[in-house]
């Protein structure tokens, strides 16, 4: 049995005051389960904020992108070893609003994740559909070019990962997959992950998860947790979410 992760993916928001309050709420309302790990991705100026307020508590925290470079003339880009020192775990790569607002290719999303892990951190390499992939019966074909992009880049390094499925029309759009629909695609990578010796690596979903929502796709057999967004900004959704 695999133990379960909820990310909490704050995207753009967020401000000193608010950040406070969530994540004393977040603090003071979660109790530590063996079973399973909460964390929240938060914007990069407020790393700080979430390690001083978290270090102490079982929530871990993280970063929502890096870049795939060490160092350099990459104005404006962070690396995974400045990630690193504000003591995150865990960072996105590949979420879909920076496969779309950014450009990032299958190849730069897979460098992201390469060069999180050798910077210490726990990579959630994200994948996931269009509505029009979708609808054309491509989902196969786009979620499985977008894993083994990922897989090819890692090699042994594969089982080091955590990956997110999140189709591209669940997010921030109230429109949940069903949990048949998010285990028939999680049943899909988890069997490429066997395939490459990789069987313990957490599937994730992502896209619309709310509390009232959750147990029943954490009821499936290959649904090892959430990636949430929207829901994230809200303290009392978020445990409601993770103790599903
Ligand atoms: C996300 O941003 O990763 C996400 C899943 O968003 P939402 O939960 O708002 O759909």
């Amino acid at each position: 049995m695999r133990n379960k992760l909820v990310g909490g993916n704050w995207k753009m928001n967020g401000g000193l005051a608010a950040n406070a309050a969530l994540l004393v709420a977040l603090s003071a309302g979660w109790k530590a389960r063996p079973d399973r790990q909460i964390a929240v991705c938060v914007p990069f100026p407020y790393l700080a904020q979430a390690r001083d307020v978290l270090a102490d508590t079982p929530i871990a925290w993280g970063a929502q992108d890096l870049s795939a470079h060490a160092a350099g003339a990459y104005t404006g880009d962070v690396s995974g070893g400045m990630i690193v020192e504000f003591g995150c775990r865990y960072v996105l790569a590949g979420h879909s609003e920076r496969r779309q607002h950014h450009g990032e290719s299958d190849a730069v999303v897979a460098a992201k994740t390469k060069a999180a892990l050798a910077s210490g951190l726990r990579p959630i390499a994200c994948v996931g559909e269009t509505l029009a992939e979708r609808e054309a019966g491509q989902w196969q074909s786009v979620v499985g070019r977008q894993f083994e992009t990922v897989a090819e880049a890692l090699g042994r390094d594969l089982p080091l990962i955590t990956l997110a499925y999140e189709p591209v029309w669940a997010i921030g759009t109230g429109r949940t997959a069903t949990p048949e629909q998010a285990q028939e695609v999680h049943a899909f990578l988890r069997e490429r992950l066997v395939r490459k010796g990789a069987e313990g690596v957490l599937v994730l979903y992502g896209g619309s998860v709310k509390a009232a929502n959750a147990s029943a796709l954490f009821a499936q057999r290959d649904v090892d947790g959430a990636l949430v967004g929207g829901a994230s900004l809200v303290a009392t959704e978020f445990l409601g979410i993770a103790n599903a």
